[in-house]
């Protein structure tokens, strides 16, 4: 079934021609690093208990991280080798815990089947069996579904399910890259969950405009609608992409599962068929690594758990500062070291290069390559040419000059000028009249901002005082289910 349907948003930005951001169409499956460090928890899942100790001897795809009772999927050894030691890392403020492996170089590539896996012939319980024991329900921003404890949605609410192949991020993972040759392996996977969720009709698929020959509609499976739409960031976020597919808004700060809706990407539905058709527990990732800093930018399938030290290496321009994000170049998340696991959700890592000089009048500078949307920089007139981001915020902040490209670029409709405004003279709680809950923190504002002012910064600190007075809350997913005692 085909249908085409066009929805503008208000806002948002075509990051286009980026130096960095060209990957071309080949995904390279790497060599098998030397060790891996498996992360306990990984995606919407609780950290799992142990399940292996030091010096024990585990095989590719050997659970060694699950906990029934919490709301959790299993983790999995990703090589075949010997449990070395146990190793703390920070991710955003948290500790969390992982499982170095090192190689032994046997039967490199084959991996422990799921049992009772080996065809798409199965029931919807058998298929969120299988789904949670190869960790697949770990993935979206609510997890999937099942009748283990996988999603903060129960089964019994699932309305919709969104397919989202969208990339509009800097240098995100271009989702439909992952459809070439795969196409059959797609709709299995896609007809997997449809029956695991017990949806028949209300399925959707988004994609960028222009990819009408990327699946055959003929062999799509009936009441799956195909959207297209312009691949503009944040559309790919996936509070926007659910209200594309399915014309229900996502409550302010909340995620699409309080809609009904289980958000999944391309890879993940493949993911679903692996699990099911191959018995395949999710041990290897696609990624898309790029930026400015990196000598090529490359879709790389790596093992879970490779530490980005052995990804990158020979991949990184010299004599540069790199910041690495997990994620893509707006909402990404620094690393705290380049040793860093690449986990099992992950879709990209982007690398900028840090740029800590200050510009003098850096305002008057032409600038034909640096990104801006504001008239300050040419490259603004000339879009084809390949620009440049980096993490120098080209200049000193200045008074806001009330030019509004905060405000037209949100995707929100938001005033994030007033936010800032009311954040930093001590009137936060002001700003809940004006809509900041709303706020989905793509972070478009401040990088509009040609006076650079902080204004993401600002509104997540106004968040966080207003939680804090008690007058609204936006605990959501795990964090939810903690507070209800559930964790
Ligand atoms: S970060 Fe929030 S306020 Fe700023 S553009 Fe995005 S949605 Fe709008
Ligand atoms: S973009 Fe910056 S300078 Fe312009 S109105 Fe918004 S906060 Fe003020």
């Amino acid at each position: 079934m085909f249908f085409l349907r066009r929805r503008l948003f208000k806002g948002g930005y075509d990051f286009r021609s980026l130096e960095g951001g060209d990957y071309g169409d080949l995904i390279e499956r790497t060599e098998l690093p030397d060790k891996v460090i498996i992360p306990l928890k990984q995606g919407f899942s609780a950290e799992t208990d142990c399940l292996v100790v030091k010096g024990e001897r585990v095989r590719a795809g050997q659970i060694i991280g699950r906990d029934d009772h919490t709301w959790s999927s299993p983790v999995h050894a990703s090589i075949n080798g010997v449990v070395e030691h146990f190793e703390t890392f920070i991710e955003g403020n948290e500790a969390h815990y992982g499982v170095v492996i090192r190689r032994d170089h046997s039967d490199e590539r084959g991996y422990v089947p799921l049992p009772g896996a080996g065809s798409a012939d199965k029931s919807p319980d058998e298929i969120g069996d299988l789904l949670y024991l190869a960790g697949v329900t770990a993935l979206g921003p609510s997890g999937i579904p099942s009748s283990h404890h996988t999603s903060d949605l129960d089964l019994k609410d699932v309305k919709f399910l969104v397919v989202n192949g969208l990339s509009g991020e800097p240098f995100s993972l271009p989702q439909e890259k992952l459809l070439y040759g795969r196409e059959k392996e797609f709709m299995t996977g896609l007809q997997l969950i449809m029956r695991l969720l017990r949806l028949e009709d209300n399925v959707h698929i988004v994609l960028k405009k222009g990819l009408n020959k990327c699946l055959n509609t003929e062999s799509l499976p009936g009441g799956v609608k195909l959207h297209f739409t312009q691949n503009r960031y944040p559309f790919d976020m996936a509070e926007i992409v659910t209200e594309i597919a399915t014309g229900l808004p996502v409550p302010d700060g909340g995620t699409p599962s309080e809609t009904g809706s289980v958000v999944v990407t391309i890879q993940d539905v493949i993911h679903a068929y692996e699990a099911v058709v191959l018995g395949k527990p999710l041990i290897e990732r696609v990624l898309a690594v790029g930026g400015p800093a990196v000598v090529k930018p490359r879709l790389m399938k790596v093992p879970v758990g490779t530490p980005m030290d052995w990804l990158l290496a020979g991949n990184l321009k010299d004599s540069i500062e790199a910041r690495i994000l997990v994620g893509g170049g707006m909402r990404g998340e620094p690393v705290e070291s380049i040793g860093h696991p690449v986990e099992r959700n992950f879709l990209a890592i982007s690398i900028l290069e840090e740029n800590r000089d200050r510009e003098f009048l850096s305002f008057l500078t032409p600038g034909f390559s640096l990104l801006s949307t504001s008239r300050v920089y040419l490259s603004n007139f000339f879009i084809r040419l390949t620009r440049h981001a980096e993490t120098n915020l080209q200049g000193e902040r200045r008074p806001c000059i009330y030019c509004s490209y905060c405000e037209d670029l949100c995707p929100r409709g938001l005033v994030p000028h007033l936010y800032s405004r009311q954040v930093r003279y001590g009137f936060a709680e002001e700003a809940l009249k004006f809509g900041i809950e709303a706020c989905i923190e793509c972070g478009l504002c401040s990088f509009a901002c040609p006076s650079k002012l902080p204004l993401l910064e600002d509104i997540k600190e106004g968040k966080s005082l207003i939680e804090e007075s008690g007058q609204w809350s936006h605990h959501i997913g795990l964090k939810k289910l903690e507070e209800e005692g559930k964790l």
